[in-house]
């Protein structure tokens, strides 16, 4: 082509990056190696693998596979690292990770195109995109090690972290998970995708430059079926934090259940992309390029759902193909290419089979006029219309180029069509109605809701998902915590008070503290004297739906005290019970939408009503669990006060506003959870039962409960305190029964969110097994006691922060 002819075409002309320096660095780095201990380690088994330009099929490099011997050696050199390298201080961490931020924008443009290179994706994207963000995470993270001592206090590392990451943002996954990991304290051991390992080497090589202790991050490249699984097994390891599939996802809460790892998952996700017909079309096109042709699809928040409002569908349509049509795919490294390769061959196959099957349940395919080049892996735009929210094209993560299109006529429907899918990572809404947007916004289960934007990511802003889509956040101060223990986790040995100590008949309550508190004036004859054995009186029923009902067993189960006497009888709940009372909590879910104001209202009501029955409370603690009668007092005061914390809590556990690098701001709101399975301690059966309870309900979640078994009658007897504060029904709901059994039918339910189980080691792995069904979140204490009394150990931000999951909605402003 002349200049002429250019001119008159108006067509862009080739535009390649170099890439030689790029091929430079491979030829002298050939083969890579294992980074272990700052060193390049040649694997144990000399396996090495290839690395394969997916634009040309070419071999590039070859890179080291790492077995089970090199896992080892890499977490060896972590935990050796670890103790240095968490007591360094703030300051001399924030440095490193400047250091590394610096070094990576001076090596930017060479870490862009081993990227594009490796990956397929285009330049473009590497380059403005992917490198930029990097170090973004870097910088904001070196910010978070600086004032770690000053605003996480009283937070701990968690020690070496195990972190597996997807091929699609390779080196930004890699950020994503080891800036906040090493800011906090924590040393690593990080395997790459087996198709995208070059760049995270080069990082390594950037870590040896600015001179990063050595075993503070270990880079182990190679299969899945190896070092992944090596990681996942190695009992040295604290913490996996994982991104890539939901079905890795869940086979790796399954082989880490009961272990005590930490483990956050960002997994897949079916993200919704609402028009509205108020909407600007002209930018609804572009956000629509954005959302599902990015990184060629392969992207886990893609908007890969167009939900469109019935009347305007037509004609965005229209204007969709003109633009697909104008779409340039091709060699990734030529700097006006829009769409790259997709990363593998075995990933094209993937996407040409869930196409094929679009096709055969009956969607209409539509694709470009053009072609593809044919001499590596490329996928055209495709855009599918006539789908039915059933079909498969529209549930399944297809994670390439491909547009599903449905309709709706009302907000409420556009809401139902976007919830209906098993994910929950992110969406997108546009309207220029800013009323509608922000009304739909909270509506949505999605970690991320984008409002006339899509696909903008900042370190500032906490990234991940709900429901299928996994749990754990990665940026912004709710990342940290992923990383993070309470200091009192590991520096106190709790000491409390155990179910097995024998009633002490003729102990004398404290005198001292009843006279001095006023309670022994209040208190009945009977708790002022030594324990009688008490006559039997009433069988509390369960509390489901707000009604006081019978099991559904029709059996009752006989409460000793601990010397053996008969104490009472509780309703044998069940599987069925448990159903009902989870359908009753669903049902009461407005709980969650109404005002602070009000939650807090109740919680201060519940407090008062229970203060007028201290006694009476006080006096079955003592019955059921032996303790003397100034203990009984002082549980139930404590419980009156952690009410009264958590009603304070209500309307000041707040979110946060971010201004991220664009016009407008980041809205992070705290959102409920949902429904909780609440499985209290034996321990303290009131205090341990409202500890848990009034947090889940401070923060506008709905709550099945399972009291401690040896000693439910405390949690039963506040139905009549829920009845007369005005609880609305269905908000808290009780079940009593065989611990186990029933949190097990609680973890293994589909509409429960979130398991809280404080019971024995062996059910926390159960619980944490059985929560793959719907990924849901679990928080267990492996048997370990807290002492609830303690106001570290037994309340405050991490219940509040376990009862909430936080919604990024960013809101660009600006004409
Ligand atoms: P994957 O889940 O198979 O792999 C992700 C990472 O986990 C890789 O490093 C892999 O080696 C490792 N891994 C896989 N199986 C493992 C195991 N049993 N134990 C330990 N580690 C293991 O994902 P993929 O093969 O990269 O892509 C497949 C699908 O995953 C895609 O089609 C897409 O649906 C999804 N995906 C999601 C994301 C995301 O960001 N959420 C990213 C990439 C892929
Ligand atoms: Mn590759």
């Amino acid at each position: 082509m002349d200049v002429m002819e250019i001119f008159e075409s108006m067509a862009y002309g080739p535009a390649p990056e170099a890439s030689s320096l790029a091929l430079d660095w491979m030829r002298a780095h050939q083969p890579l190696q294992l980074f272990i201990n700052n060193q390049w380690v040649i694997p144990v088994g000399g396996q090495y693998l290839e690395s394969i330009n997916p634009a040309t099929g070419k071999l590039l490099m070859r890179f080291a596979a790492a077995g089970k011997a090199d896992v080892d050696a890499a977490v060896q050199a972590a935990r050796a690292a670890f103790p240095l390298w968490s007591k360094t201080p703030g300051h001399v961490r924030a440095r490193y990770l400047y250091a590394i931020a610096r070094q990576l924008q001076k090596h930017a443009r060479l870490l862009a195109v081993l990227e594009t290179l490796d990956n397929g994706k285009s330049i473009r994207e590497t380059r403005d995109i992917d490198i930029p963000l990097v170090a973004r995470h870097f910088y904001y993270h070196a910010g978070w090690a600086q004032l770690m001592e000053s605003e996480l206090a009283d937070y701990r590392p968690l020690g070496v972290v195990g972190q597996i990451i997807p091929w699609n943002f390779p080196l930004l996954m890699l950020a994503w998970k080891i800036a906040p990991a090493i800011a906090m304290g924590n040393t690593v051991v990080m395997k790459p995708a087996r198709n995208t390992s070059l760049t995270a080497l080069k990082f390594a090589e950037i870590l040896q430059e600015i001179g990063l202790p050595a075993g503070v991050v270990n880079i182990v490249t190679g299969e899945a079926s190896a070092a992944g699984d090596a990681i996942v097994q190695h009992p040295d390891i604290n913490k996996i934090a994982f991104t890539g599939s939901t079905n890795v996802g869940r086979s790796i809460r399954q082989a880490t259940a009961g272990s005590g790892k930490r483990l956050s998952l960002e997994l897949g996700g079916k993200s919704p992309f609402i028009v509205f017909d108020d909407a600007d079309l002209d930018s609804v096109v572009e956000g629509i390029v954005d959302a599902i042709w990015f990184n060629q699809g392969q992207v886990c928040c893609a908007g890969s759902r167009l939900l469109v409002q019935e009347n305007i569908s037509e004609r965005l349509l229209h204007k969709l193909r003109a633009r697909m049509e104008h779409l340039r795919i091709g060699d990734p490294l030529d700097k006006t290419v829009d769409m790259g390769a997709i990363v593998s061959p075995a990933q094209l196959r993937e996407i040409q089979r869930l196409v094929d099957l679009g096709v055969a349940e009956g969607a209409e395919m539509w694709q470009p006029t053009w072609t593809c080049p044919t001499n590596g892996s490329f996928f055209p735009p495709t855009l599918f219309t006539n789908v039915t929210p059933a079909a498969t094209i529209a549930q399944v993560e297809i994670f390439g180029p491909v547009l599903v299109s449905m309709t709706f006529r009302t907000p409420a429907e556009a809401v139902e069509l976007a919830n209906n899918t098993l994910y929950g990572l992110a969406a997108s809404v546009w309207s220029e109605n800013i009323n509608l947007a922000l009304d739909i916004a909270p509506k949505l289960k999605a970690g991320s809701v984008w409002l006339n934007c899509t696909n903008l990511f900042d370190a500032a802003c906490g990234f991940g998902g709900y429901r299928e889509s996994g749990y754990g956040r990665e940026g912004g101060k709710e990342g940290l915590y992923e990383y993070l223990q309470p200091a009192w986790f590991v520096e106190h040995t709790t000491q409390v008070h155990s179910l097995s100590i024998p009633v002490q008949m003729g102990e004398q309550p404290a005198q001292e503290y009843l006279t001095n508190t006023g309670l022994l004036q209040a208190m009945p004859a009977t708790i002022a004297q030594p324990v009688p054995v008490p006559a039997i009186d009433r069988t509390p029923k369960l509390f489901i739906g707000g009604k006081q009902v019978r099991a559904d067993s029709g059996y009752s189960r006989t409460l000793l005290n601990p010397s053996g006497q008969r104490i009472g009888e509780v309703g044998d709940g069940s599987r069925k019970d448990i159903r009902n009372a989870v359908e009753a909590a669903h049902k009461a879910s407005g709980w969650g939408n109404g005002t602070a104001h009000n939650r807090a209202q109740i919680l201060f009501y519940i407090a008062e009503n229970m203060a007028t029955r201290d006694a009476e409370f006080a006096h079955r603690l003592v019955l059921q669990t032996g303790c003397t009668d100034e203990e009984a007092m002082r549980e139930v005061e404590t419980a009156i006060s952690r009410l009264f914390s958590y009603a304070a809590w209500t309307d000041k556990f707040e979110g946060s506003v971010h201004r991220p690098p664009m016009r407008g701001v980041t809205l992070a709101m705290r959102e409920p959870v949902g429904v909780i399975g609440v499985v209290s301690p034996d321990e303290h059966p009131l205090l341990g039962f409202i500890s848990l309870v009034a947090p889940a309900l401070a923060m506008g979640n709905t709550v099945v409960s399972i009291p401690a078994p040896q000693a439910p009658l405390s949690a039963t007897d506040c139905y009549q305190i829920f009845e007369t504060s005005d609880v609305p029904a269905g908000v808290v709901n009780i079940v009593t029964g065989e611990r186990d059994v029933l949190a097990q039918v609680l973890a293994e339910h589909h509409d429960v969110n979130s398991v809280w189980y404080f019971g024995s080691h062996a059910g926390a792995k159960n619980i944490e097994f059985a929560s793959t069904g719907n990924m849901k979140r679990t928080w267990v204490s492996y048997g370990r006691q807290r002492n609830w009394f303690d106001r570290q150990q037994g309340e405050g931000e991490e219940f509040l922060r376990e009862a909430t999951q936080v919604k990024n909605i960013w809101v660009p402003y600006g004409e």
